[in-house]
């Protein structure tokens, strides 16, 4: 079977050379373009208490997806708290998250980073936490990991910028689990996680997606309650509320592994797939 316009222009902007002819539609990843082998994945670095300045309250596992109490909102205890940010529209949600100082990490941003995207967007992404270059900007995504990510999602004529004309089937939101920097880009905390969790809840129930991309190790968990490593959920179909999730690498990772790329261009291909099946009965 001949490659599709759309595979070439995938690949492609992945930085992957073809090295064989796919066999079909669902080729298994062994016969996929990879071209070296795959280093070991990055140990993660040890969170210790000095790293994390915890300023409120933690939530119960079974209470993680309620909103986290405004650490200056007057009287709200995690019951209140969570009515009031499940009322909340767009401008609201992201006043109130510029606003949040639930967790210790409010202390050392330059500036939350909330999202973006078009709210119609009919794709949603997400990531881990902002990193040096987001914290400045203001936006998820930026830098080589963000260059990288766009590439890949304008292989799928999929964009983040809100163009005018640009339908909501080819628009993606994005937006991360956390949505401030962690210091020095460490790892996020258990309980930086489950205070800010559920601004990514409203995200998601407020943009309705028809699929989500879920990048990394820590927007896993965050959505799908699992602690297994990336390469055992990918390649499959997930559901979060109802929506079809995949589960890939992040783009900060792949730069690090590119032989990756070829896994997160077939994870790539899944969604897309995916996407565009007619909606059951
Ligand atoms: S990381 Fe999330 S929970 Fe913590 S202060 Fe920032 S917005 Fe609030």
């Amino acid at each position: 079977m001949a490659w599709t316009e759309r595979q070439h222009r995938l690949l492609a902007a992945m930085g992957l050379r073809l090295l064989s002819p796919p066999a079909a539609e669902g080729t298994s990843p062994a016969q996929l373009p990879v071209a070296e082998p795959a280093p070991a994945p990055v140990a993660p670095r040890a969170v210790t208490a000095a790293d994390v300045a915890v300023s409120a309250a933690v939530p119960a596992a079974a209470d993680r997806r309620a909103p986290p109490p405004p650490a200056d909102a007057p009287g709200a205890g995690p019951g209140s708290a969570a009515a009031a940010l499940s009322a909340l529209g767009w401008p609201e949600l992201r006043e109130a998250v510029a606003a949040c100082r639930a967790c210790g990490l409010c202390e050392r941003r330059t500036q939350t980073v909330f999202g973006v995207g078009s709210p119609q967007a009919q794709w949603m992404v997400v990531g881990e936490a902002p990193g040096e270059q987001e914290d400045r900007e203001g936006e998820p995504f930026v830098g080589a990991a963000g260059q990288l990510l766009d590439r890949m999602l304008a292989a799928l004529q999929l964009t983040r910028a809100q163009e005018p004309g640009t339908p909501p089937e080819r628009q993606v939101y994005i937006a991360n689990t956390l949505k401030c920097r962690p210091p020095g880009n460490r790892n996020p905390a258990p309980d930086e996680l489950a205070q800010c969790e559920p601004f990514l809840v409203r995200q998601i129930e407020l943009l309705k997606p028809r699929i989500i991309l879920a990048m990394g190790r820590f927007a896993v968990q965050a959505l799908l309650r699992s602690d297994e490593p990336i390469g055992r959920l990918r390649g499959r179909v997930h559901r979060y509320q109802g929506v079809p999730l995949v589960v890939t690498y992040h783009p900060a990772y792949l730069l690090r592994n590119l032989p990756e790329k070829a896994k997160a261009w077939d994870d790539l291909c899944l969604a897309a797939e995916v996407f565009e099946r007619p909606p059951a009965g």
